[in-house]
């Protein structure tokens, strides 16, 4: 009995941290931390938030073929780390993982029968309103992450569901229905 792959994926800033952690509250799944070049925010945690490693150390797993998918985003690489996802897929456990776009198009390519949602915001213009509140970047960031956003939201059509993002509570209900039909559609599995 394997467990499934869900993808949460979307533009930075349409709050899928957020969501995430309201979906992993009310559901069974295996996290997967994800590791990262960029320098922890205040308050983040090494091993909790992020693995957070140096460039070379990075790289020294991409050569040996020691992620799922990765991809640079903005100015850092963030990449799955494999094993620990194999590992609980074959132990039968449900895994999520909350990634940028080009790296969850990657896992549709690795493993086909992973599901992909999209979170997207209900428009642009909020996107920026919500990175501009966060506060967590300089506004030459924001209007890179910006700019990314719109490239992404026009890939939309590329994951097999969409939910917006307008109010959380709604758009976790709206996850936690997708998890639900999903796992119904194999049940004996
Ligand atoms: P942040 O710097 O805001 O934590 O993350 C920037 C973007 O990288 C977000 O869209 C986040 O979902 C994405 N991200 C986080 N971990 C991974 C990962 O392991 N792989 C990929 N491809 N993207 C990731």
């Amino acid at each position: 009995m394997r467990g499934r792959l869900f993808v949460m994926t979307g533009a930075s800033g349409v709050g899928k941290g957020t969501v995430r952690a309201k979906v992993l509250e009310r559901t069974r799944l295996f996290y997967s931390i994800s590791m990262t070049t960029r320098p922890p925010r205040p308050g983040e945690r090494h091993g909790v938030d992020y693995y957070f490693v140096d460039e070379a150390a990075f790289l020294d797993l991409v050569a040996k073929d020691g992620f799922l998918e990765y991809a640079r985003y903005v100015d850092h690489y963030y990449g799955t780390p494999r094993k620990p996802v194999e590992r609980a897929l074959a132990r039968g456990e449900d895994v999520l993982l909350e990634i940028e776009v080009q790296g969850a198009l990657q896992v549709r390519k690795r493993l086909p029968e992973a599901v992909l949602i999209f979170l997207v915001p209900p428009s642009l213009s909020e996107l920026r309103r919500r990175l501009v509140l966060r506060g967590k970047d300089t506004p030459e960031k924001i209007a890179k992450r910006l700019a990314r956003a719109e490239e992404e939201i026009r890939s939309a059509h590329l994951f097999d569901y969409v939910v917006v993002n307008e109010v959380v509570e709604e758009a976790v209900g709206e996850f936690l229905a997708i998890l639900k039909a999903e796992r119904r559609k194999t049940p004996y599995m």
